[in-house]
């Protein structure tokens, strides 16, 4: 059997330097071998969020973190504004109708990012709406939003803003304090490299009121509690340890690269994908393209036939469209672990497929592209 590697946007591969600290004799988390662990965790958190604020550490999957925040800023039947442009974003909006909250939708294709003059419009229209919920890199359609003037938007309004930048941390800018952001939301198996089970948020000054103040009923995602704790160096429950180690030498790795270097691999591996795709001849679907993914358009059943085959015959697993873009297209991953050698091997693979499916005459076209895109003086 081919050796089997992921190219998806979550989960994303787990370097082996994670893996072997993650397979270490479990360590007890009420010591102060693991208090210092976690704290040298939360200060890498902030320094790749870039920020000053607490960053709470969530036991669960991103979409738990989203709830969390949800539940603990809002009353029933207060008025948000969320932004639907793919399955992610649209999940704020389905948390916040299974909270009894009265929101406001600002939609585009999936495709397109929202247009930040909608946002404004609509917050003019609405003037009771107490909170922005937002999404930075849509993974479902690989687009990116601009959350730096969204936040502008919220702040003038006076309602706070909570970004899920799941897909953004590591792989673009994220500017916590700089921009002001009340909530941002990371979680594991993206650009940090983890497995999934944990996720991580900040807490702005402003969103400690909010919190203190509103709130749903809630006992295990009190984060009013988990603050509490935090101050403490401590969670309210067990936290998720081994995830923590991992995350604890996930981050060394990140910062021994350097932020922005990372951040430009990232980049770098996004055009250097696009840049093949369209050699080939094939569509991109995102207008606005984020740098955790890069979605391409084939026909109807198309797309599924080439990831069974990439998967089945190469070993090289990417994901496919959710929603309304069910088996219409095929998003390659580049968030994590993935370098300029990654990438080649993938579009060798994928063009490979191609040749095999009859889809294309010969294999080279996306990889000379690709070469050529990293290799541009
Ligand atoms: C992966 C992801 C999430 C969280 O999904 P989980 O399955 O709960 O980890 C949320 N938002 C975006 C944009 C994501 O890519």
């Amino acid at each position: 059997m081919a050796r089997r590697r992921l190219f998806t946007p979550g989960p994303t591969e787990v370097p082996w330097q994670v893996r072997e600290k993650m397979s270490r004799p479990l360590i007890h988390h009420r010591t102060d071998e693991y208090r210092k662990i976690q704290g040298e965790t939360i200060e890498g958190l902030q320094w790749l969020m870039r920020t000053k604020n607490p960053v709470l550490l969530l036991t669960c999957s991103g979409t738990g973190a989203m709830e969390a925040s949800l539940v603990n800023l809002t009353r029933p039947g207060d008025q948000v504004l969320v932004t639907v442009v793919g399955k992610f974003s649209n999940r704020w909006k389905e948390i916040a109708e299974a909270y009894g909250l009265d929101v406001v939708a600002v939609e585009a294709r999936w495709g397109d990012p929202v247009s930040p003059r909608d946002v404004a419009a609509a917050l003019d229209a609405n003037p009771d709406v107490k909170i922005v919920f937002t999404t930075h890199a849509e993974t479902s359609t690989g687009v990116l939003q601009d959350v730096k003037t969204m936040t502008q938007l919220a702040h003038k309004h006076g309602a706070l803003i909570v970004v899920d930048a799941i897909t953004s941390l590591c792989a673009e800018e994220v500017e916590t304090d700089a921009w002001g952001l009340d909530v941002v939301i990371g979680g594991a198996q993206k650009g940090v490299m983890i497995p999934p089970g944990l996720a991580f948020l900040t807490v702005s000054d402003a969103a400690r009121e909010g919190m203190e103040r509103a709130g749903h009923p809630v006992y295990y995602f009190d984060l009013v509690r988990a603050l509490k704790s935090y101050e403490q160096g401590d969670t309210p429950w067990t936290p998720g340890i081994a995830s923590v180690v991992g995350l604890h030498e996930s981050l060394a790795m990140l910062k021994a690269e350097g932020l922005e270097n990372v951040k430009a691999r990232h980049a770098a591996n996004a055009r250097a994908t696009r840049a093949a795709v369209q050699a080939l001849g094939l569509e991109l679907l995102a207008s606005a393209p984020a740098n955790c993914t890069t979605p391409v358009v084939f026909g109807e059943g198309r797309a599924d036939t080439v990831r069974k085959h990439l998967n089945d015959v190469y070993g090289l697993r990417v994901a496919g469209g959710q929603a309304q873009l069910k088996g219409k297209i095929v998003r390659i991953g580049h968030l994590g672990h993935y370098f300029e050698a990654d990438m080649l091997m993938l579009m060798s693979a994928f063009e490979s497929t191609l040749k095999d499916l009859g889809m294309v005459d010969s294999v080279g076209r996306g990889v000379e592209a690709m070469f050529g895109e990293y290799h541009q003086k």
